[in-house]
């Protein structure tokens, strides 16, 4: 092992860490990451980590790609910072226009935030404000959906259906209901791809607009593919009858692309592979290759001519962040899509599919398995939680995988996957062996 030498910090004390158990962690700091490449990470140690969850879902092109560094750096001796109010800056359009290229066609109007949770609040304020714009004010009303993840800022919090991300924070946004989950644990069990059992959920839609009026609705906010809570695949035909009942009523479709899109599915975003576009998209994470944090928001363009054009002159929207579109951020968009296009990330994805899947329900027979579930690069393993204490059996595998050198990620009871889409079989292999042999360890 190659000891690598970084700063080692002097006190643990002063960070706060997030969605942690900071007392644990800092009781134990054999967790430490300190450096990255290709499809690996390393400890101080210089123990090789194989990540196994492209970071948190967005390291897509692998870590240390030269050419995304090299492009921050030639940015950053350009220009480091201009604002976005009122002026505009190159590189910051130039993001905009490529990101245009790769949407469903018709979507060529982009937002920039600086993660998926300032993407998703600023997605379900250009939904009030398009309503706002026809001269429908009474659209005020937001759904989601039971198990959905939209980041931590207010509205997404609000409209995502975690009651653990909720509960330390008392009143959330009013007007606010949620459509149900799509896990079907009994009728889609070990299903591959998109389940066949569960289309009809989307109908309860109908019956809440029947509640409420569709009148005061103004947007559906659902992920493609429900990672952060477990990796809940849509069952085939969901997502179309979602949009045939937005259209209907007159609502938007927003889809949160977040984790889904950049390649994870095989296809630029979830919406392709699903064959569904939405009106309105989210998207951060692979979009830089986390390289630098940046969000986006893709809307069609008949959304933005109706804010933009909705007022004679001066300010159409009132939002954006002193960071939007920064150029070091706009640079590492540019450089990743280039990567994406020139390796073709996504085709990469979709011809190691097979083989990804196989491996997946490979672990079927292992100790305290109840579900596996994939699609694209990801894969889901549900397992029985030790009795009385939720989440400990997984969280028990996580440490056990790190230790013996590879990277997964848990979610209550569930291990979900996301490799780099560079991804290899060797890597594949690796991963499934050592998950395989935690969880019989675990048994
Ligand atoms: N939306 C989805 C679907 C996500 O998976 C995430 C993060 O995992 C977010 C939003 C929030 O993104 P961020 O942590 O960058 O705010």
């Amino acid at each position: 092992m190659n000891e690598i030498s970084v700063p080692r910090p002097n006190s643990l004390d002063a960070y706060w860490m997030p969605f942690s158990d900071n007392k644990y962690f800092k009781g134990d700091t054999s967790r430490m990451i300190a450096r990255a490449e290709g499809m690996s990470y390393y400890t101080p140690e210089g123990r090789e980590i194989l990540d196994g969850t492209a970071g948190l879902w967005c390291c897509n092109a692998g870590h240390g790609r030269v050419e995304i560094k090299e492009a921050i750096q030639k940015q950053a001796a350009i220009l480091d910072y201009a604002p976005t109010f009122q002026l505009g800056h190159p590189i910051a359009f130039e993001a905009a226009s490529r990101i245009a290229e790769m949407t469903p066609e018709g979507m060529d109007r982009v937002f920039f935030t600086n993660s998926g949770s300032e993407s998703a609040d600023t997605a379900l304020k250009i939904a009030l404000a398009y309503h706002k714009a026809r001269g429908e004010s009474s659209r005020v009303r937001l759904i989601g959906r039971e198990r959905g993840y939209h980041g931590v800022g207010f509205g997404g919090m609000s409209v995502g259906g975690i009651g653990a991300n909720r509960k330390q924070f008392g009143a959330l946004l009013p007007y606010v209901d949620h459509l149900p989950h799509t896990h079907g644990l009994k009728e889609n069990l070990f299903a591959k791809g998109e389940p066949p059992a569960g289309a009809h959920l989307a109908d309860v839609l109908e019956n809440l607009v029947a509640l409420h009026g569709a009148e005061t609705i103004a947007a559906v906010m659902v992920e493609p593919v429900a990672g952060s809570t477990g990796v809940l695949v849509p069952p085939a035909g969901y997502l179309k009858r979602l949009r045939e009942l937005c259209d209907k009523h007159g609502i938007l479709l927003i889809f949160d692309e977040v984790i889904t899109g950049f390649g994870r599915l095989g296809t630029n975003f979830g919406a392709e592979r699903l064959g569904v576009v939405p009106d309105i998209m989210t998207m951060a994470k692979g979009l830089t290759n986390a390289a630098v944090p940046m969000g986006a928001v893709a809307v069609k363009n008949g959304v933005y001519d109706t804010v933009v054009n909705g007022v004679a002159g001066g300010i159409e929207f009132f939002h954006g962040y002193t960071y939007s579109g920064h150029p070091l951020a706009a640079a590492a968009a540019i450089a990743t899509m280039q990567l994406h296009q020139s390796e073709d990330l996504p085709g990469r994805a979709r011809a190691i599919e097979p083989y990804w899947q196989d491996a997946m329900h490979s672990m079927r027979d292992a100790p305290n398995v109840i579900d596996i579930r994939d699609i694209g690069l990801i894969g889901g393993i549900e397992l029985a939680p030790r009795p009385g204490k939720p989440g400990a059996r997984a969280m028990d595998v996580f440490r056990r995988c790190f230790d013996a050198g590879v990277l997964v990620r848990v979610t209550g009871d569930i291990v979900a996957l996301s490799p780099p889409l560079i991804v290899e079989k060797p890597h594949v292999d690796r991963i499934v062996g050592t998950l395989t042999d935690a969880i019989r360890a675990e048994a």
